[in-house]
């Protein structure tokens, strides 16, 4: 990333925290800070309730913040009105189930059309745009088929068609893969990504997914409990001294990498390092002291008090 340039999502210091019981509140995100470049790719891993998803919803301004900046392309987004809508039309979310955001009443053309006609762009009227975007997720046969008749593949695509039809200059994708197999996840990666070089868009792309992130992205997050622990170019993931969470996910993923075992079953600690009951190697300082994010050289930032050699 260069340094001059404006980031085309930059978050600081985002901390999100939920009710929880009659008075109290729990915090699902805490000091949380990244950047993407135009075109980046950068993926957000940790394990389910790790506080990624929230993340995404406060970035793109769906659930209020109690603290921290979110700034797209250097805007914050705006308190309300027709620049709000257009500076959300700039930051668009994939979700894992489409559902949500088709109509079971509408075709799959008439879907694309709608967004088209939405979001004005480059390449002809609304039709002509739908069709290309239809041949370019595969769909052109399935164009007259309802939401109910497509498979969860092809409706997939269609959610996506609908949202590249909006040219965002960032896509926020929460889980797009889960469930589909090797080749449907690379098919559908390989459509997500696309247009980020000329068009400069960035992805953030969220999953618990290790080794697919790692071959999709060009850098990596990985969050515990709520923090970001540790961050890295991808293409050093299984080189560097690990956080203890990272190389259990990669052992996980039949990548033997030294570190230390993880206790799934241990609650998380309510001071120091969150993973202190359940770290193997965690010492009476990681009890008592919650490791900083420290930037260790060479783009690798790292919160353990203890990390193991590579
Ligand atoms: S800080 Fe301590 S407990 Fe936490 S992951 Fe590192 S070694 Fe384990």
């Amino acid at each position: 990333m260069s340094g001059a340039a404006t980031p085309r999502l930059a978050v600081s210091g985002l901390r999100v925290s939920f009710a929880a019981g009659l008075w109290g509140r729990r915090v699902a995100v805490d000091d949380v800070s990244l950047q993407l470049a135009p075109g980046e790719v950068l993926g957000l891993i940790g394990e389910s309730g790790s506080g990624k998803t929230t993340v995404a919803r406060a970035a793109l301004g769906l659930i209020p913040a109690d603290a921290g900046q979110v700034l797209l392309d250097g805007v914050a987004m705006p308190a309300a009105g027709a620049a709000r809508r257009a500076w959300r039309r700039g930051a668009q979310l994939v979700l894992q189930d489409p559902d949500g955001m088709l109509n079971p009443g509408l075709t799959a053309s008439e879907h694309l059309i709608e967004s088209a006609r939405l979001h004005p762009g480059e390449g002809g009227g609304p039709v002509e745009r739908a069709e290309a975007m239809a041949e370019a997720m595969g769909l052109s046969a399935r164009l007259q088929a309802l939401p109910g008749e497509l498979s969860g593949g092809e409706r997939r695509r269609l959610g996506l068609g609908r949202v590249l039809l909006a040219s965002p200059r960032l896509i926020v994708a929460d889980e797009p893969t889960a469930g589909l197999d090797a080749h449907r996840k690379a098919e559908l990666l390989d459509l997500l990504l696309a247009g980020r070089g000329a068009q400069g868009r960035a992805v953030l792309l969220i999953s618990h997914d290790l080794p697919l992130v790692a071959w999709a992205c060009d850098r990596l997050l990985v969050m515990v409990q709520g923090r970001v622990v540790e961050g890295f170019p991808a293409r050093r993931l299984g080189q560097l001294p690990h956080h203890p969470f990272t190389a259990a996910a990669l052992r996980a993923a039949g990548r033997p990498t030294p570190g230390h075992a993880l206790n799934p079953e241990a609650e998380p600690s309510p001071r120091g390092c969150a993973l202190a009951r359940r770290c193997a190697g965690a010492t009476a300082r990681c009890t008592e002291e919650t490791p900083p994010l420290t930037d260790r050289g060479d783009a690798h930032l790292l919160a353990c008090h203890h990390p193991s050699a590579p």
